[in-house]
């Protein structure tokens, strides 16, 4: 069962955690240990550091998180990394959707139990998103390590990104898994499928504007020899390193509509450039050439290193395969179970009723051998549109499917939308 954290946890009686942030800031601004102090002090009568799962409000819950890494950041204990870990990896291998989103639509819009994960009642608030984004930086910050960008770069593309209307004025709450227009879609903000210019209640509006407004950040970080490339997208990066090194590099790239990556260094210097190689890459072939010439390997859930005293007009191509992939829904997840999702790149993909207006997608069965081509979208902003073939399960045949990038999604009116589809064992063709 899921906690009701207004009963169970008399002791953490706050609203939106903050101030534990902006008094670590506050402490990086003015030196003075005093506000380091009272974040510290503030974690601890929460009972913070012994926590024993992610439990409560979601969006509360994410930003104490992120209170709580950045009190580690400036203190370091290893205890407390363990703990924020442990907390993470609580949230993305038990509590995440397939999106990187979180709140299955439990009471108080909080985090429910470990693998429930029903798709037809999830709240997932872009606010959830957003501050789980926020909590992904920090761990990555804090360790170096890719699995924090995976989950960032996962969590924003979908989750997040599903917050706001193609053309940027309409916003989502609640960010529905799967909804059916023939069925119940009232939410508590309103219809389900359809984005609204303004809530009542205004923070999931404002800190998607916050977290577009600031994605600059989050492309990049640094090391006191390297930089790292962490999201990929349009670029200048001029920094002076620890080393004395200035790395100044220009990115350009269209990702994630198509894998391709190029890098130009704009001065001379010495320092390693790291490509993160993101874990969905995994079975696919990487490409990375520097001038031409083949780069290192680049493993999935890692980082490409390249060494190299950097000349001004040097080039690297980073090429990734966006070949559409079928997800593998998994067995002890109760919205996943028996289920196959689509995903292109970082991309979660959906079925959307104006796609397939002829068939009820409530009655496609997809099988492990059904492959999509890809084509150009006009009234999607050119986002990629998978075309292929499904089973209709009340027609007994195969019919002509198409998907979309999920985040796209309710952008042509109201709609009927799913992410998972139930799995035929049998191909297509009944084999
Ligand atoms: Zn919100």
């Amino acid at each position: 069962m899921p906690y009701d954290y207004q009963s169970k946890r008399p002791d953490r009686k706050y609203e939106h955690p903050n101030h534990e942030m902006a008094m670590v800031e506050l402490y990086r601004m003015t030196g003075n240990r005093r506000y380091l102090d009272f974040a510290a002090h503030t974690l601890d009568c929460y009972k913070f550091w012994s926590f024993p799962e992610v439990w409560g409000h979601c969006v509360q819950e994410n930003l104490l998180l992120c209170g709580g890494a950045d009190v580690y950041l400036e203190i370091g204990k290893s205890e407390m990394l363990q703990h924020l870990h442990a907390m993470w990896t609580d949230i993305t291998e038990r509590k995440a959707y397939l999106t990187g989103g979180v709140g299955d639509g439990s009471p108080f819009e909080s985090y429910g139990a470990a693998y429930s994960l029903p798709n037809e009642k999830n709240y997932c608030e872009t606010c959830a998103a957003i501050s789980k984004v926020f909590f992904d930086e920090r761990m990555l910050l804090a360790t170096g390590k890719a699995k924090y960008a995976d989950d960032m770069e996962r969590t924003f593309y979908n989750a997040a990104l599903s917050g706001v209307s193609l053309k940027g004025t309409e916003y989502f709450y609640e960010n529905p898994m799967e909804i059916n227009i023939g069925g119940k879609d009232q939410g508590k903000h309103g219809r389900r499928n359809e984005r609204k210019p303004y809530f009542n209640c205004s923070c999931c509006a404002p800190n998607l504007l916050r977290l577009l407004g600031s994605l600059q950040q989050y492309l990049f970080t640094a090391s006191p020899d390297g930089v790292q490339a962490q999201l990929y997208g349009c670029a200048e990066l001029k920094t002076r390193l620890d080393s004395g090194a200035m790395a100044h590099l220009r990115e350009t790239t269209d990702y994630p509509l198509s894998g391709s990556v190029q890098f130009e260094i704009l001065a001379d210097g010495k320092y390693d450039l790291s490509l993160r190689i993101p874990q969905w890459t995994e079975g696919t072939k990487v490409g990375i050439a520097i001038n031409g010439k083949p780069g290192p390997n680049a493993k999935a859930g890692g980082y490409a290193k390249i060494s190299k005293v950097w000349k001004a007009g040097d080039k690297v191509i980073l090429e990734f395969d966006m070949k559409p992939r079928l997800i593998t829904g998994r067995e002890w997840v109760g919205g996943e179970k028996g289920k196959l999702a689509l995903m292109r790149g970082p991309l979660v993909y959906c079925l959307e009723s104006p796609d397939n207006e002829q068939i009820d997608i409530f009655n496609l069965r997809l099988t492990s051998n059904c492959t999509f081509t890809e084509e150009p979208t006009k009234d999607l902003g050119g986002a990629v549109r998978l075309n292929g073939q499904a089973w209709d399960e009340a027609r007994k045949n195969a019919v002509q499917v198409s998907a979309i990038p999920y985040h796209l999604w309710a952008n042509r009116g109201a709609s009927s939308m799913r992410i998972w589809v139930p799995a035929r064992e049998q191909t297509l063709t009944g084999e």
